[in-house]
């Protein structure tokens, strides 16, 4: 099973001088298995999606169509908005399983996602679309595929409906925690507050303790896990609670107690320069390493696990 990464970077792209090493793509992860890598997938398709699909367009078409299947985490924008541009849904040929959450009763997955194919978003609609498509909503599951690939999902706490990937494939465990927010305690915790219950405060602390002892099962022993890492611990506590995503430090200590082998940070913040990345990077990984064995990693557009 290899894993390779075409974009890293959450909420915006961001090209510019400041983001060269690291990447400016939004977040896209592809999947492939096999003797010859025959087999593969996607996971999300942000702006990183493009050259994903240029490369295949190269690559595999000359050797027969193209086959795969996209699997959404969600559908925020940084995730979705490369699907316009990925070269494969316009080739007929093409036969493209598309998998995803869906937050609202009343959205179905084409919509939200093909309904970006409209006039007044991009030139071309969705009737254009000529590869075979398929859209499949998604839910806590698991599902297996060629090969015994098997895929395990998850709830991850985002403002949206966002699953985590389990992907587990001849002994090797890959998960996806690509937009995910540790559970905490959603009643009041301050003691001094008027309205303070403390038999209701000890309920969310055991229901937010509970729910990230999920997590930490679902990333257990696997070999490599892709988290999102955002912010700092210093920036999260400042404003930035309730967002939906998490601490560079919080996601070291969360896979660690979970036995994870290599752990991949990313969902780098758009404002994050290389020259940030790589203090992180002298600063954390060889501490990591030393005190528990851990690989840490910084994601790159273009790395390969
Ligand atoms: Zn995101
Ligand atoms: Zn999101």
């Amino acid at each position: 099973m290899k894993a390779k990464l075409w974009g890293v970077r959450g909420s915006i792209p961001c090209p510019g001088p400041q983001t060269v090493k690291y990447g400016g793509n939004t977040l896209c992860l592809e999947l492939s298995w096999g003797t010859e890598d025959e087999y593969s997938l996607i996971v999300d398709a942000g702006s990183g999606i493009r050259s994903l699909g240029n490369t295949w367009m190269k690559t595999r078409f000359p050797k027969g169509p193209i086959k795969t299947r996209i699997f959404f985490s969600h559908t925020h924008w940084d995730h979705i908005l490369g699907f316009p541009f990925f070269t494969p849904i316009f080739i007929p040929t093409s036969e493209i399983e598309v998998f995803g959450p869906v937050t609202f009763e009343e959205d179905s997955l084409d919509l939200v996602i093909g309904g970006q194919l409209q006039y007044r978003y991009f030139p071309v609609t969705m009737a254009e679309l000529s590869a075979q498509m398929t859209y499949h909503r998604l839910q806590e599951t698991t599902m297996n595929l060629e090969l015994g690939l098997n895929i395990r999902t998850k709830y991850l706490n985002h403002p949206i409906t966002c699953l985590g990937y389990r992907f587990e494939h001849e002994g090797k465990v890959v998960v996806t925690l690509f937009d995910h927010e540790p559970y905490r305690n959603l009643f009041i915790t301050d003691p001094s507050h008027p309205d303070f219950d403390r038999e209701v405060f000890e309920e969310g602390e055991k229901a937010a303790e509970e729910e990230n002892q999920k997590i930490q099962e679902f990333m257990h022993n696997a070999d490599v896990v892709f988290h999102d890492a955002q912010y700092t611990e210093k920036e999260y506590r400042k404003n930035r609670t309730g967002w939906g995503h998490t601490s560079i430090e919080t996601a070291i200590n969360n896979a660690h107690r979970a036995g994870v082998k290599t752990l991949v940070l990313l969902h780098h913040d758009p404002e994050r320069t290389d020259e940030e990345i790589d203090n992180f990077d002298r600063i954390y990984s060889p501490l990591v390493q030393k005190k528990s064995g851990m690989k840490l990693v910084f994601a790159q557009e273009g790395m390969v696990f």
